[in-house]
């Protein structure tokens, strides 16, 4: 059997949120490399499994990028079972196919399973839906972060018409917000900031556009946390389900 490494997406938090396929991947797995967003409580489902944190949270010291492959590789060669454990979709904000990519040119297989990212289910979680007919007829997921520090084109986004849903916002909270009321946005377009989605510390602020960072200062908004932008953000007073079955 060739060498081959999963690329999971743990999920936001909640360990239902799993999929059935992360479940099964968790399992099989003999070595799961996974990083700091990830809830220890899914490890459950690997309990004989060696566990590598590597972790690379703003502010820490990260492990290299570059090492994470050759551990990936030196395990799958040796012919363990390797599950490559990421919070939220492997794909989105993730550098998922940066890794299957690599992998690849070394020769080992990869598969790809999907989690639930943290801007589906934060919204989900406070009752938010990200579209809405005749209100929101699209949704654009986008990071304030990036590791060039090059500037996102704000003006675009804010007139896109499209629910924003902005990932490692925290501590871009106020050229978000100038910028998007620059590019033309409503200073009363609802903003809803969702932290630790799905986990039972999640909380959530709910702002106007022109207050938010004001609203985010009180409120005392930390990392993790995703901001939905746009009307839909106003809506969610529908009954939220109870997070947890049973
Ligand atoms: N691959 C992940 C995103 C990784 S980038 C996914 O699909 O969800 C890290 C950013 O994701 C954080 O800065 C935060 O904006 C967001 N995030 C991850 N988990 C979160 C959670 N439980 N609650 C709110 N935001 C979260």
């Amino acid at each position: 059997m060739s060498a081959k490494v999963w690329l999971v997406g743990a999920g936001p938090g909640d360990p239902e949120l799993l999929t059935l396929k992360a479940v099964r991947a968790l399992n099989a797995a003999q070595v799961v490399m996974i990083d700091d967003l990830v809830n220890p409580a899914v490890l459950e489902h690997c309990p004989g499994a060696k566990i590598i944190p590597v972790g690379k949270r703003g502010g820490c010291r990260s492990t290299p990028q570059e090492f994470i492959h050759r551990l990936m590789l030196r395990y799958a060669r040796q012919g363990y079972c390797v599950v490559r454990l990421k919070g939220g979709d492997p794909c989105i904000f993730g550098r998922g196919s940066e890794e299957a990519d690599w992998l690849g040119a070394h020769g080992i297989e990869v598969e790809l399973v999907n989690g639930i990212t943290a801007g589906l289910a934060g919204a989900t979680q406070c009752g938010i839906p990200l579209t809405l007919r005749g209100v929101a007829r699209g949704v654009t997921l986008v990071t304030a972060h990036t590791q060039d520090d090059s500037s996102l084109n704000w003006q675009a986004l804010a007139q896109s018409g499209t629910t924003l849903v902005i990932y490692m916002g925290v501590a871009k909270l106020e050229e978000i917000q100038s910028e998007l009321l620059a590019g033309g946005l409503p200073a009363n377009t609802p903003v809803a900031m969702i932290e630790n989605a799905s986990l039972p510390q999640q909380r959530e602020c709910r702002s106007e556009l022109a207050g938010m960072c004001e609203a985010a200062w009180a409120f005392e908004l930390k990392a993790p946390a995703v901001l939905v932008i746009g009307a839909v953000a106003g809506v969610g007073q529908m009954a939220v389900v109870e997070r947890r079955l049973g």
